[in-house]
Order: structure tokens, then sequence, then C-alpha cells
């Protein structure tokens, strides 16, 4: 049988066998850590009997649904909760984080977040961007960031005197998103709730919790974090969630979120589960191991281009707390290949070429690659960037690391040895 590298001139093949040696004691450390999350989760599921008729759906206003109040005793057991919000009428991440600050926030409150801008998408919920129309700021909360120190961390004393207002809200983003800053270790995010509880002990501290899901053994609410929110269709859906998304932590914040997603009174007893949440049981349960290849299959494209001297960050050996990876390819043109080849080997809509576009919200044109069985879902791989100076590409998901180790081998060798 021919290898599937067959076709790669030898010395390539040899970087490629160097790349597999560099990673290998890091692959070793991840497989820890996926087995240790799978084990709590899978505890979780003993605990709670889950059986066949969990995954039953129900319909109308779905109260009694035993199927989705057991996931979420789930998902408040492995965060280490008093409860949860998993839903499939959460259709996002960027939905999950509004409905728990929204729910949690009243006129004359403010949020403060301490991880410097937050993500683009929020931007318009807030009222930074965009024309304003139900965003925080038209309801009166007023919204303020401490921006970060100039080597993208936590500023301690800014952050400690912006306390002293006593904020409503402290959120923390733990991944950068698009910014360029490390994202937040659960070590860091730890020792700032410290000094958050102590600043303002009347504040609840949210987690944007986007891509960090089982990147670590702990999550932010094993250490003192009230809230948390984050995406299906990024890792704690496993690959295999359709649509939704989810908030943890304590139970009065979880009924006021609930009660912002649906109606006062109605709290989170109704909300039917029309197709049942099998995908979201077995997507959760997968959801450990495939956070973990998606990590290895970044962790992987990192240290093949660094040895073709292409800037990364994070570098391929440093430590991570979610799945995202930023590479600089210096060029358009080099931006455009990485792209083609990424959609070329991508299970779905491999025969689509992807060209730079203009986007609503973006200065810049954009490039996207990623042919995913869901829609959007960037825990499948997919790379997209802004098309301007430093060129950066953000590399994210790979349901399995043997297809993202196919893709990234290919896309690496399109861009130095086919041109
Ligand atoms: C992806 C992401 C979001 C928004 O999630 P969507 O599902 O794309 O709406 C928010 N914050 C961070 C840090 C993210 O990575």
């Amino acid at each position: 049988m021919t290898s599937w590298q067959a076709d790669y001139p030898q010395e390539y093949q040899e970087i490629i066998a160097k790349t597999d040696d560099k990673v290998r004691p890091i692959f070793s450390k991840l497989d820890s850590i996926a087995l240790n999350n799978q084990s709590k989760v899978l505890k979780s599921f003993q605990k709670h009997h889950v059986s066949d008729f969990h995954f039953q759906a129900s319909t109308g206003y779905g109260y009694h649904d035993e199927g989705r109040e057991t996931l979420e005793s789930i998902y408040a057991d492995v965060f280490n909760t008093e409860d949860a919000l998993v839903r499939p009428q959460i259709i996002s991440g960027t939905h999950a984080i509004t409905v728990a600050l929204f729910g949690n926030l009243l006129p004359g409150d403010e949020l403060l977040y301490v991880s410097g801008e937050p993500y683009d998408t929020l931007q318009e919920v807030i009222g930074f961007a965009g024309d304003n129309v139900g965003s925080m700021m038209s309801y009166g909360i007023t919204v303020n960031y401490v921006p970060l120190t100039e080597d993208g961390k936590f500023d301690g004393p800014a952050i400690k005197d912006a306390l002293k207002r006593h904020p409503k809200i402290v959120a923390i983003q733990r991944s950068k998103g698009y910014a360029s800053r490390d994202s937040f270790t659960i070590r860091e995010i730890k020792d700032l709730v410290t000094i958050i509880k102590e600043g303002s002990p009347s504040s609840i501290v949210f987690v944007d919790n986007c891509y960090g899901e089982f990147i670590e053994e702990k999550e932010p609410t094993d250490f003192g974090v009230d809230l948390i929110a984050g995406s299906l269709i990024k890792n704690a859906g496993g690959g295999l969630a359709k649509i939704g998304g989810y908030i943890a932590g304590k139970s009065e914040y979880i009924k006021a979120s609930a009660t912002r997603l649906y109606a006062p009174g109605i709290g989170k007893n109704a909300g039917a589960t029309v197709i049942g949440l099998r995908d979201f049981y077995q997507g959760f349960f997968m959801a450990p191991h495939v956070a973990i290849q998606a990590l290895k299959s970044s962790i992987f494209a990192a240290a093949l281009l660094d040895h073709f001297d292409i800037e990364t960050h994070p570098k391929w050996d440093a430590p991570r707390t979610d799945i995202i990876q930023t590479v600089y390819l210096s060029s358009r043109e080099a931006m455009i290949t990485f792209a083609k080849t990424i959609q070329k080997y991508s299970p779905v809509d491999s025969n689509v070429i992807p060209e730079p576009a203009d986007m609503a919200g973006y200065e810049n044109q954009i490039i996207m690659a990623g042919g995913s069985f869901v829609e959007g879902a960037t825990i499948e791989l997919s790379t997209d960037g802004p098309i301007r100076p430093p060129f950066s590409m953000y590399l994210q998901g790979g349901l399995t690391f043997e297809h993202a180790k196919l893709a990234y081998t290919a896309a690496v060798y399109d861009l130095f040895y086919n041109k």
C-alpha cells in the first residue's frame, strides 16, 4: 500500500517526521488531559444513569423534559457548578454570552471587561459598534473595559481601581479571539478571580469560555468563577451538536439567564427539544477527545510552519488553553494558497475555491476555508483571516488529528514546494 505521503519529496517527508518527533512529548501530555476529562464526563453519565429515553424529543412547551434536565445536570457536574442551561434555542456562542450577561444586568448596572476589548461579535451586543438597537448601552447598562498591559496581560492595578466601582459583572474572555494577545490560562484566571473577589465580593465573575472547554483539566468555574458560557458548535458539542450553546454557574444566575432567554415565570422549565438531545449527549461525551484532537492539529501546524520560519502564535511548544492557532503567512498570496489547500482537503465542499471577500463589519477583505458537516462549526478544521499585514491566518479545529495532519501537510507543501 502506498503511504499517504509517498508523493512528497524525501526532504519534506523527513521534515514531517521531525515535526512528529518534536510534538510527541506534548501530545503525550495532552492524551493525559483528555483521559482525565473523559473520566470526569463518564462519571457524570454513570451517576445520572443515562439511558436511551434521555435522548427522546419533547414537543410543545417541553415541560418535564427529563433528557434536557439530566443533560443540564451533567454539564453542571462537569463544570463544577450548581446549575446549567444547555439549549438548542441558544443559537451560538454570542447568543449564549448575550443571554448570560443581559439576564444578570439591569439598567444602571456596570459590566466591566477586564481582558481588554471584548470579542468582535460582542461589540454590537454592547453598543461599541453597530446601530445600538437593543444593545446593552441602549438599555442604560454601562460597559467599560480595562485595556491589557503592553505584553497582553491583565493590568492588576487598573483592574483593582475599576473594582472600586463594584461592577455588577466582571467579565473575562479566556480565548484571545482575533486579538494578538495570549489566551488566558486557567491559572491566570484563577489568580485574577482572587483579586476580583477581594476587591469587589459582590460582583458576578463571568468567563467567556469559547474554545477553552476541555483543553486544560480544570475549567474557570473550578476556581470561583460564577458564570461561564460557550458554543456547542465549538469544543463542548464534540463536533456532533448541530446547534446550541451552554451557560453554567450559580443557580440564581442560571435562572436569570433562562428568564432572559425565554420569559419570566417560565425560566428553565420549558423549551422543547424537538429533535431530541442525542447529539448533545454524545457530543459532550466526545468533547474531551475531540477538543484535544483539535488542539493537536493546531500544535502540529505550528510546529510544521516553525520549521519554515513562519512566525506562529502561540509557539508550538507554548502552554495552551484554547484551540486557536495564529500563523503569520506574510503575504496575500500565501494566505490564499493556504486557504485553497485547506478547502481542497475538507470532507465537504472540497471542490469549492475560496476567494478573498468583503464581509459586513470588517474593514479588510477576509479569506475563509473549511468545508464542515455543521455550517460554520469551528471545532471542525477551518481557517480564516483578514487580508492585511501581518497576514495572520487563524487556524482552528480538526475533528480528527489525522484529517488535520493531511490538510496541514498539504497546505504547507503548497506554500513552500508547489509554487
Ligand atoms: C467564537 C467566539 C465567540 C462567539 O461565538 P459564536 O458562536 O461565533 O457566536 C465569543 N467569544 C469568543 C472568544 C469566541 O472565540
